[in-house]
């Protein structure tokens, strides 16, 4: 989405190569309707300069959420903690509240596991690998996804989608 902005034509003049990024917009969780949440980058169409774009702006929306899961990337985040503190898959995906059964952590923590090696030779490029005293491979990859994006102002996971154009898991 974003990467692609350049290739991308503006909704409204549908001139393409003048859109820029340009904020975001906050709404709602549905969850946790008391904390504002990041759920679009506001995108302007650049009529500054000597570019011609016609200056209006829009919403563009975030990959926020897992593709099959029903999770957002934020919950994901949660849980991938959650279980690797304390070892108890089973515990960290009750403490979400997603009405899922108790087959999904498992289902969840398959695919993270599968996904493993493929995110962090993403990450390699954005940073290198931080020094941690865990052994744990799953450990390892968390602390990998913090640093690469401990700046960016969406949740790792939701960060990793957005940057690297790709899902998570
Ligand atoms: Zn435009």
């Amino acid at each position: 989405m974003l990467a692609k902005l350049k290739t991308r034509a503006c909704p409204h003049c549908k001139q393409v190569g003048r859109l820029i990024r340009h904020g975001f917009s906050r709404g709602y969780d549905q969850k946790h309707r008391r904390e504002k949440t990041v759920r679009a980058w506001r995108v302007f169409c650049n009529n500054r300069l000597r570019t011609a774009g016609c200056g209006r702006t829009f919403s563009v929306w975030i990959a926020d959420k897992i593709k099959r899961l029903f999770l957002t990337a934020d919950n994901l985040w949660a849980f991938l903690q959650q279980a690797i503190l304390t070892g108890n898959k089973i515990q960290a995906f009750r403490e979400l509240q997603s009405g899922l059964s108790d087959s999904a952590p498992y289902r969840i923590w398959k695919r993270f596991h599968h996904a493993q090696s493929a995110i962090r030779t993403a990450l390699r490029p954005l940073c290198e690998p931080p020094e941690i005293s865990s052994q744990q491979p799953a450990a390892l990859t968390l602390a990998h996804l913090e640093a690469a994006f401990s700046r960016h102002p969406l949740g790792p996971i939701a960060a990793f989608q957005v940057t690297l154009q790709t899902f998570f898991v």
